[in-house]
């Protein structure tokens, strides 16, 4: 029997399908990437944003209409609308086909965000128990996987045995006595668990250096009436000691333009901060009115063309500053999880694409043959010679 994933959305959603994945295939199921093939499809839904849920939706409504016999379930965080499967109990797994290990340790969220459906999907904060955690970990080690992503819907409330996210991440980081692996943190939620989170980041070489932080606005107003519960003061205090204790960190932020009432000030205060703060990756939306939620009844809604706009000139600012980011690094050796072995291709501890490419790849492994075989899932250092893009391209080390 053949099952075909179609996963939208987070690393969450991910960790999730491949944790499904790995529970079909130990049941003598094979994967599939063709419709055509599988005998079950599986839908990993998204609705965070109308976009990611009319994709969602649409890709339903085609497998629907032409292949009316097939089974399909469809799951994630698209509940109430189709069918779904309770994944909380599904555990970890290590037979993945991944270059890194995906490690789920949270889910749920006790916020109240205005614009956010997701607590009405997931429930309420659960953590997944601190040793099982880490036995999960030692188990992707075993497996040959050198990086593990700690994922969760909101990390910042991690809390099993009356350890927090910076405890967790600590023991992670010092299995094996620390060595030959490196774990990264999903996102970061400003809040009170934040600065002593980053303080655990910078006290372990092996933790990546790049931080995920939904800032979402620059205005403390806006910020406000979001129901998001900090201000920039706190992102500033926040981002200013990750950068002193890391510096060159991979600084990544989430943006919602357009909010209902956010006026021009708002926007430029929103400009201004991550401008100051040097992010350099911006995941930038629109806003969008997910019904159900706070934010879709609010008045004083902001134009759909000024939101969309406003959109366009985050990314365009966020485009400049990831250059820049990404120009720093000539010169300098990275650390890649290998993802692609052809090319000796992936991602650096500060989350920027680096590779070999394939002819100096295959010259390199030619002259290394008699030497280590560098495989997929291997961390290798790579100096970097030259960027094409935002792409780093160098030689191995
Ligand atoms: S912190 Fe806010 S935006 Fe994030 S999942 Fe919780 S409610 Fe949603």
């Amino acid at each position: 029997m053949k099952v075909c994933f179609d996963t939208f959305g987070c690393r969450l959603n991910r960790a999730e399908a491949l944790a499904l994945e790995a529970g079909f295939l130990a049941r003598g199921w094979t994967t599939t990437d063709s419709h055509a093939d599988a005998n079950l499809i599986v839908v990993r839904g998204c609705s965070v944003t109308a976009r990611a849920q009319h994709d969602c939706e649409k890709l339903i409504a085609h497998l629907r209409e032409k292949y009316p016999m097939k089974r399909l379930i469809v799951t994630g965080c698209l509940k109430d609308r189709h069918n779904e499967i309770l994944l909380r109990d599904v555990k970890p797994a290590t037979a993945t086909r991944t270059a890194r290990a995906y490690l789920k340790v949270q889910d749920g969220c006790n916020g109240t965000c205005a614009f956010c459906i997701v607590p009405q999907f997931r429930g309420k904060s659960a953590a997944v128990d601190f040793d099982e955690v880490l036995g999960s970990a030692r188990r992707f080690l075993d497996a040959g996987y050198r990086e593990i992503v700690v994922t969760g819907c909101n990390l910042s409330q991690y809390l099993s045995q009356g350890r927090r996210l910076p405890d967790l991440l600590a023991a992670l980081a010092e299995l094996d006595g620390g060595t030959g692996f490196r774990i990264r943190l999903g996102s970061l939620e400003p809040s009170p668990v934040a600065p002593e989170t980053v303080r655990a980041v910078a006290a372990h070489a092996n933790i990546c250096r790049y931080l995920h932080i939904p800032v979402q606005s620059g205005s403390n107003r806006i910020l406000g009436a979001m129901r998001r519960p900090y201000t920039t003061r706190e992102v500033t205090a926040l981002v200013r000691e990750a950068e002193n204790l890391m510096p060159g960190l991979g600084l990544g932020c989430d943006v919602l333009t357009g909010f209902p009432d956010e006026s021009d000030y708002d926007f430029l205060a929103t400009q201004s901060l991550l401008t100051r703060l040097k992010f350099n990756r911006f995941h930038v939306f629109p806003f969008s009115e997910r019904p159900g939620t706070v934010a879709a009844q609010l008045p004083s809604a902001v134009p759909r063309e000024i939101r969309h706009a406003r959109a366009r000139e985050i990314a365009a600012q966020g485009e400049t500053a990831r250059t820049r980011f990404i120009n720093g690094f000539k010169g300098k050796t990275v650390a890649i999880v290998v993802e692609d072995e052809k090319r000796l291709a992936g991602w650096t501890s500060e989350y920027v694409w680096c590779e070999v490419g394939e002819e100096r790849a295959r010259a390199y492994t030619h002259a290394h043959a008699r030497g280590r075989t560098i495989r997929r899932r291997d961390l290798v250092e790579i100096r970097v010679r030259e960027m094409n893009g935002h792409v780093l391209v160098g030689d191995p080390v």
